[in-house]
């Protein structure tokens, strides 16, 4: 296998590798690819991941192969563009850039300029015809080495430019004239020679170029490229590629420039080239934000009210071709791109293109406009939408209606809205979100040390950048609302306060950002309930075409099935009984049946609630007729019941008329050591028949009034938990049937219904083929099937299920995440032994996992017919479920 692969001028490669993502990197690959389809792409070369995994195999030593064809590549280049790396009189130069298979945007390093030192800047002098060019370019590559490969502080070198700027009286490094440059690389060396301990700063161009080659390869391992990685479940095993490219320039004066742009908007997805651009700068200088940069149309431009000329007026021609490029990208790719371009004296280059990251809105826009223009299919354009990403749009945002008290506006650089303590730091960010406050960061810029800050805020607020900043990127990429570079704010660091124009606030302060609309308010503003229309409703219209399973939603109050069906909820997968008995005013009824001596003590306390639960089911069958609704008959152990606290045991006293002794050694003779595994689910249906039956009666007393009122019955499915034998099915399903005839027979009338069990027991998944033969229906309760085949309490697992997903045992946590290898055996067992003994069995989940887009695709392939999700899931799991369909 090669180690490298060429692409520009002449290169032509037919091995398939040249264009391998996990072989060349997201880059690379690209760049292979717009050169071949005839972009103007600077020729150049890729190192291939593989290579950077050997190298950190091997201890950070490089094989004698890559040196050998890395020099052969080298001429590529060299006879491509007519000049050869350290030449004095016409140097080629040339970037260093990394690129993983994955991208990960400013994690990893790259050096420009590579190439000059005291003798090539002269010949760069002379060919260009300009001396502040190339010294100017000479001071950078000196900066970015330093930083990049010889570890330097960068703060030594951005002092030493901020004080000769002040020196000179000057605002923008643009102002810098050559001499200046020039006595600035003087000192920047003195730095470098310095900090390195009288080691001069290299000037042998080859010790250069396999200098930044081994910093890009160690870029892999970098602390903050780690933390990237595994807040964005990256493996860390792919390695990065390294691409060496021969240099354009963007800062060879004013018809030279360089820029950033997407083809269309990344924040809202409508069709308009959005970008901005730098005249007379070099690419990283538009993500740093060290100048403001300009639009890159003239409609922007005035959109904002700004007068700096965008580069649809200033370079009209370059601005044109680039127009065209962005067109042919989107044909060629199907997607939007996110791309950076150059401009060398009127000459357009490209330098990079990739899928753009999008928020959740723009994501919904672009799928269904796409679909729209014929440029994808609709179900590709299902496809193209994270599933989870849909919980940014569900939530609510800024009341528009609510009075706003306005400190500033900046750019509008991550929609959505946030509220919360203003931090000034990315560790006290993460600090006080564990303690649970909700914080918003705010920085003069973000650099790739803050993501931790960043994940941990609700919200972050930048002082400079532009929309396409790393703040703007990063914060789209982690669906964080965000503000960015809004001039008015002040940090004073030491003093932890801020000035907003004339307004002091200090850190702890609440604040609440808009970054739909740039806007960052004092105080906490209220917010209203999202847009479900639109986008939104076609792209869900789709998904359920495509989809085969069913979506219920786990709820239990009004409320909640309302919610639920808004969000297109088909019926409840989960209806837990419990809660009910905890509301206020019944605790104590519910206290008086669990500490009786006897059954007819129960009873008494049970015709109590009777009313109160015939009452909750009524309600929610009103909001759910025509569909059905798993109800589960009651499942936690009874001592999470009893009173806690003198107080309590006295009040109940007085309720009850027992002695407050009496009633304590009842609960004593209750306790459990374990009541995860004690008398809880069947087992009290078993022991204490006469709670079931009341819960039965309740259930369908509620569904013959609702029906009678409606004309039309919800089709309730009563669920049997923690079953493991079919004898207690089989009794509890006789018991059910018998109330139901009861009740039938009194009210005159009857409705259909099934009584089904969960399956949440290892012994249950064995058994289904006998089980099935008492069951209409099973639900995989998957937490507590988890539970009981991991052998790990969901309740205790906090301290140790971390640390084992950092170690690889598992690769996410079980409880979030369907473990498919294993519990996933289980639930594939029972569908099928299931199936045999009872062909036409409903199976569904109902555990956390049915909200989980990886479980669901799991469920789907087990041959489910539903899953069950809390209702702001129910639209993820539409999408989730047509997905796994396709
Ligand atoms: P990142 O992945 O952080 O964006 P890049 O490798 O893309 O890093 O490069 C950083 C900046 O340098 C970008 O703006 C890019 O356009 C610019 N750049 C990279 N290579 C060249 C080159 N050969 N000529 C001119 N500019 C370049
Ligand atoms: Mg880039
Ligand atoms: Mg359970």
């Amino acid at each position: 296998n090669d180690t490298v692969y060429n692409f520009g001028g002449n290169a032509k490669s037919s091995d398939p590798r040249a264009k391998d993502k996990t072989v060349v990197g997201g880059k690379g690959a690209n760049l292979n690819e717009m050169a071949e389809i005839g972009l103007p792409v600077p020729p150049g070369f890729t190192i291939t991941t593989e290579e950077c995994l050997a190298y950190l195999e091997k201890g950070a030593d490089f094989s004698e192969k890559l040196r050998h064809d890395v020099t052969s590549a080298l001429d590529h280049i060299e006879t491509t563009v007519g000049k050869r790396l350290g030449d004095k009189a016409d140097p080629l130069l040339v970037s260093v850039r990394s690129g993983a298979a994955i991208s990960m945007p400013g994690m990893m390093d790259t050096v420009l300029n590579l190439g000059l030192n005291d003798e090539t800047v002269e010949g760069l002098t002379k060919v260009s015809g300009d001396e502040r060019f190339a010294w100017d370019s000479y001071r950078r590559f000196i900066q970015m080495y330093s930083d990049v490969v010889l570890g330097l502080d960068h703060g030594l070198f951005e002092e030493a430019l901020e004080i000769a700027k002040e020196d000179k009286g000057f605002y923008a490094d643009t102002e810098m004239a050559a001499e200046d440059w020039k006595e600035l690389v003087a000192e920047f060396k003195q730095i470098a020679e310095d900090e390195r301990g009288g080691e001069p700063f290299p000037q042998e161009v080859t010790e250069q170029l396999w200098g930044a080659i081994r910093a890009v390869f160690d870029s892999w391992d970098s602390e903050r490229a780690k933390v990237y990685r595994r807040l964005n479940d990256i493996p860390h095993d792919m390695g990065t590629a390294v691409n060496v490219q021969a240099m354009v320039f963007g800062n060879m004066g004013d018809t030279s420039a360089t820029g950033v742009a997407f083809t269309r908007d990344p924040a809202t997805g409508e069709k308009a080239y959005y970008g901005e651009f730098l005249i007379n700068a070099q690419g990283e200088d538009v993500v740093a934000g060290i100048r403001t940069p300009q639009y890159l149309t003239k409609a922007a431009r005035e959109n904002a009210g700004a007068d700096k000329a965008s580069m649809e007026e200033a370079m009209p021609e370059a601005y044109a071709e680039l127009a065209d490029v962005f067109d042919l990208l989107e044909k060629h790719y199907r997607d939007m791109q996110d791309i950076e371009f150059t401009v060398e004296r009127g000459k357009l280059w490209m330098l990079q293109t990739r899928s753009g990251k999008r928020t959740a809105k723009a994501a919904l826009k672009l799928a269904v406009d796409m679909a729209g223009e014929g440029l994808i299919e609709e179900k590709e354009a299902i496809l193209r939408v994270d599933p989870m990403a849909l919980d940014q749009l569900l939530h609510p945002t800024l009341d528009p209606e609510a009075p706003r008290d306005i400190l500033t506006t900046g750019l509008p650089a991550s929609p959505g809205a946030a509220a919360g303590k203003i931090v000034l730091d990315a560790d006290t960010a993460e600090l006080w979100a564990n303690r649970g406050d909700k914080v918003i960061l705010v920085r003069v810029e973000t650099s790739p040390e803050d993501i931790h800050g960043m994940h941990a805020a609700q919200g972050i607020l930048t002082a400079r950048g532009g929309m396409t900043s790393h703040a703007a990127v990063v914060a789209r990429g982690m669906g964080r609302p965000c503000v960015s570079g809004a001039s008015a704010v002040a940090i004073d660091r030491d003093a932890r306060t801020l000035t907003i124009g004339t307004r002091e606030l200090r850190e702890g302060d609440v604040i609440t950002i808009d970054g739909a609309k740039g806007q960052v308010m004092a105080g906490e503003v209220p917010t209203v309930k999202p847009e479900l229309a639109g986008d939104f409703a076609t792209l869900m219209e789709w998904a359920d075409k495509h989809r085969r399973m069913r979506v219920r939603t786990n709820a239990e109050t009004p409320d909640d099935c309302r919610m639920a069906r808004q969000f297109g909820a088909e019926g409840i997968g989960l209806c837990r009984t419990e809660h009910m008995f905890f509301e206020a005013g019944r605790i104590s009824a519910v206290r008086e049946m669990i500490l009786a001596e006897d059954e007819a003590g129960r009873r008494a306390a049970l015709a109590k609630l009777l009313p109160e639960q015939r009452s909750d089911f009524q309600s929610i069958f009103e909001v759910m007729v025509g569909l059905p609704c798993t109800i589960r008959l009651l499942d936690p152990p009874l001592h999470e019941f009893l009173p806690h606290g003198e107080a309590e045991f006295e009040e109940l006293a007085k309720a009850t008329g027992h002695p407050v002794e009496h009633l304590k050694r009842r609960a004593d003779e209750l306790h459990e050591f374990n009541p995860m595994l004690g008398h809880r689910g069947c087992r009290l249906g078993i022991t204490y028949p006469e709670i079931y039956e009341m819960q039965a009666r309740a259930l369908f007393e509620a569904a013959c009034d609702v029906a009678a009122q409606s004309g039309e019955a919800p089709v309730p499915e009563v669920m049997i938990p923690l079953v493991a034998t079919r004898r207690e099915l089989e009794l509890l399903r006789a018991l059910v049937d018998r109330v139901a005839e009861d009740v039938f027979g009194e009210k005159g009338t009857r409705v259909d219904y099934l009584v089904g069990t969960m399956i949440e027991l290892p012994r249950a998944a064995l058994m289904a083929g006998e089980i099935a033969q008492e069951a209409r229906f099973f639900s995989f309760g998957t937490n507590d099937l988890t539970q009981t085949t991991l052998g790990v309490s969901r309740d205790d697992s906090a301290r140790f299920l971390a640390p084992y997903v950092d170690k690889g045992i598992f690769a996410r946590d079980p409880f979030v995440s369907l473990d498919v290898d294993g519990v996933g055996q289980l639930v594939e067992l029972a569908v099928e032994r299931g199936r045999v003994s009872r062909p036409d069995i409903k199976l569904g989940i109902c555990g956390e996992h049915g909200g989980d887009p990886a479980s669901i695709a799991f469920c789907e392939q087990a041959g489910l017919d539903y899953v069950s999700a809390s209702p702001y899931r129910v639209p993820i799991a539409r999408l989730a479920a047509a997905q796994a369909s396709l």
